[in-house]
């Protein structure tokens, strides 16, 4: 089968011709139809401190899959041959207080489909089937290929009420502009969302953003007197990993509003800590999805009008991966779509 692998302890991905996967027990084996390319992927390709860290060198890559059971290891339950089914990149132990709390997302000893072990940017990817997602008919392929970064803006933005919220969103990435169009959803009162580049700025305001604008303080007070609003923010959701917007949410946040981060920071961010305190504002980790509830609120709310589909933005077939890299690593790009089966 086809598989892009990273093939050794530095820059570059391969696409190889590797034997199909068997399931061991408890898991499942999917055939591919369709995947995405995440930022943690081109921090893969690169090979970067991070990725130097936490990459198994010869792993095959990619975390955003969608595509079709085609086996199943004698002991799986509830899943079947021919079911359509998304991966939920994050394989936890089960065993540890977290785990055993029902708290998946807080493993300690989580292993990542993609980069400890191998991934969905192959013809076959074997998973547990516990991290397989039944995904409804009502979710198209391009969409549900696309269901793991969107657990990530799903389970920050529905960490804190939303209904009637002034919400700010720091990043219009792909998950900073699905988040955008989730509080939309939610009912939040406004959504704004700060990005450094118009492109972004101009795909937020298309998924349901009340206005977009480039950070800064002049520019947020001046979007905030625009909507009426008097007192700040109250909710906000950090998904640039950009030091200055961290800055800028604890800055026009209201006292007592609620902090989702979900932005990974390349270098530790610079924050007033005082202003946390004396503004008495409620701070939140976000890591992955919530196992499985993320994945049944973003499926349900699909369902019910939410559409991310204009965040995908680009598609090529996995022989031409070379070029999908480079058209996320350009910018310009949200979601690039790699279609293999
Ligand atoms: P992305 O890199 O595509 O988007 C980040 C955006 O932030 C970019 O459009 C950039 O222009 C913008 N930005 C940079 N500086 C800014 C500033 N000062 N103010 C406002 N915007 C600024 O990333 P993505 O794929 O949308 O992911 C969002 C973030 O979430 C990334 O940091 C990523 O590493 C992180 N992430 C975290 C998890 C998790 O489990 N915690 C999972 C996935 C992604
Ligand atoms: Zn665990």
């Amino acid at each position: 089968m086809k598989a892009l692998v990273k093939p050794g302890a530095g820059p570059g991905l391969e696409l190889r011709d590797l034997p199909v996967p068997e399931p061991g027990p408890g898991e499942v084996r999917i055939q591919v139809s369709r995947a995405a390319i995440c930022g943690t992927d081109l921090h893969i390709e690169a090979w970067d401190d991070w990725a130097a860290a936490n990459v198994t060198p010869g792993v095959t890559v990619g975390h955003e899959f969608v595509g079709l059971v085609d086996a199943v290891a004698p002991d799986v339950r509830g899943i079947e041959v021919g079911d359509r089914v998304a991966g939920e990149g994050h394989v936890v132990c089960g065993t540890c207080r977290n785990c055993r709390a029902g708290e998946f997302h807080n493993c300690r000893n989580v292993v990542s489909v993609g980069i400890q072990r191998d991934g969905g940017f192959a013809e076959y990817v074997v998973i547990p089937a516990s991290n397989a997602c039944v995904i409804a008919d009502h979710v198209p392929d391009d969409v549900a290929a696309i269901l793991d970064p969107l657990g990530n803006a799903v389970h920050t933005a529905l960490s804190f009420d939303l209904v009637g919220e002034d919400v700010l969103i720091t990043g219009a990435g792909p998950i900073g502009q699905m988040a955008a169009a989730i509080a939309r959803h939610a009912g939040a009162r406004h959504v704004v969302v700060t990005d450094l580049s118009p492109t972004r700025l101009e795909a937020a305001r298309q998924m349901g953003a009340s206005a977009a604008v480039a950070p800064g303080p002049d520019s947020l007070r001046a979007v905030m007197a625009e909507l009426g609003m008097v007192e700040g923010f109250d909710v906000a959701l950090e998904m640039s990993g950009a030091s200055p917007a961290l800055g800028d949410i604890v800055e026009h946040v209201n006292n007592g509003a609620k902090i989702a981060l979900l932005g990974l920071f390349g270098q530790p961010p610079v924050v007033d800590v005082n202003q946390v305190i004396l503004k008495g504002l409620t701070v939140k980790g976000i890591y992955g999805r919530e196992m499985f509830d993320t994945w049944y609120k973003a499926v349900a709310m699909l369902g019910s009008g939410l559409d991310v589909s204009p965040v995908i933005s680009h598609r090529f077939a996995i022989d031409d991966h070379k070029a999908a890299f480079a058209a996320l690593r350009s910018g310009e790009a949200s979601k690039v779509l790699l279609e293999i089966g």
